[in-house]
């Protein structure tokens, strides 16, 4: 049986340019092939798309592997105009969301890491379709090239830099260029850690997306020893650890991975991981009327996070079929962020319900989609 033809967005520069030499072919091909992929954001290994490309080096690419870009199965926008979420169709027909989110003229992809998640918080709309498989670092890279192809085709920028040149086609001050990631689509990035990080290793690629230093957010359960292991390996990006309660009890109500990765133990490495990388940790706080939005609720967290650098964002709840919790009012909100700043100097965000119209909560589109 012959293997699956490989998939180019798996390899990082250096596999690439390993793959050429095993081939037989020059190294010096390889900033060439790795600026069609990732600067022309090429969708074939076709003349026209690589046209400088040796044709013998064509042929081989052609016999021996494959562009993974995957196809959209439903696109829908946002009636706000800022947020597109894409429904994409993976080689097994599995689907995922990608979403394009435009705030503030800064394009942020969100990206799912795979297909289901097996952590099953209760309000998730992910969680509550379960797990099906990780994601290849390859469909995890085609996401954000999906989002780069999608502002390329849909912009008319006069004098556009042509591809080839020295220069990146996207500079920095080119408000259609994808900007940031955020790993916080489908799955729990950190129970897929090795695609994950090759992923993002591919992504931050100065020669390519160029999505390095600041600009990847990767949000997680709580899986401990992952944060223990990115803080080991002083992995450069910012770090967001979902909390929404500051109890072990009202925790593992809504979160049952809590039972495996207790909070004690989940403060413990937050607080390894911020003394080791320098870095402050985003806490994320799903707000749900009347279940963790009270006074008492914001008082336990400043208590929990108190000496920790931290930054906490509160995300109203999106309803989902499978749990019957409500959002909590913007007035709650806003309360809760004041005394987080009023008594405990605790910055905080409420996060826009942006897209709430096309369900761009964890997961909602592919419920949708697939009901
Ligand atoms: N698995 C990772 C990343 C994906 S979810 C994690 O859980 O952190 C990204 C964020 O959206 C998490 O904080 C998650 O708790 C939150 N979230 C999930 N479903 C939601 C919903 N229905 N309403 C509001 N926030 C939700
Ligand atoms: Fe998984 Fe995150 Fe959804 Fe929890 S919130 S079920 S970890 S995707």
């Amino acid at each position: 049986m012959s293997a699956a033809p490989l998939n180019l967005y798996d390899l990082t520069r250096e596999q690439l340019r390993a793959l050429l030499v095993r081939w037989g072919f020059a190294s010096v091909h390889t900033g060439l092939l790795w600026n069609y992929l990732y600067l022309g954001l090429a969708d074939s290994f076709t003349d026209d798309a690589m046209p400088d490309l040796p044709p013998k080096l064509r042929a081989r690419l052609q016999a021996d592997a494959r562009l993974g870009l995957l196809p959209v199965a439903l696109a829908t926008d946002s009636a706000d105009g800022f947020t597109r979420k894409y429904l994409l169709r993976l080689d097994d027909a599995e689907r995922i969301e990608t979403v394009l989110m435009r705030f503030t003229g800064r394009v942020t992809a969100c990206l799912s890491s795979q297909v289901g998640c097996a952590m099953g918080c209760v309000f998730c709309a992910t969680g509550q379709m379960g797990y099906t498989r990780h994601l290849t670092p390859g469909e995890i890279v085609a996401q954000a090239v999906h989002v780069a192809r999608a502002l390329k085709v849909g912009r008319t920028v006069p004098g556009e830099p042509r591809l080839g040149g020295d220069a990146s086609p996207y500079p920095a001050s080119n408000p259609h260029r994808l900007r940031n990631i955020v790993l916080m689509g489908m799955g729990e990035p950190l129970h897929n850690y090795d695609a994950v990080m090759q992923a993002i290793d591919i992504l931050r690629d100065e020669a390519g997306l160029a999505l390095g230093g600041e600009r990847i957010t990767l949000s997680t359960v709580g899986v401990v020893p992952g944060i223990l292991r990115l803080a080991a390996e002083r992995r450069p990006l910012h770090l967001a650890v979902s909390l929404h309660a500051a109890t072990q009890a009202e925790r593992a109500a809504l979160v049952p991975a809590a039972r495996k990765w207790p909070l004690d133990e989940l403060m413990a490495a937050c607080r390894t991981y911020s003394e080791t990388t320098g870095r402050r940790i985003f806490y994320e706080w799903t707000l749900i009327d009347g279940q963790n939005d009270t006074p008492d609720h914001a008082r336990a967290v400043g208590a929990l996070l108190r000496g920790l650098p931290a930054q906490v964002n509160l995300i109203p709840l999106n309803p989902t079929s499978g749990y019957a919790g409500a959002p909590t009012p913007s007035a709650a909100a806003r309360a809760f962020q004041k005394i987080l700043a009023d008594e405990f100097r605790l910055p905080s965000t409420v996060r826009q319900r942006r897209g709430i119209d096309i369900a761009a909560g964890c997961g909602q589109l592919a419920v949708a989609a697939s009901a």
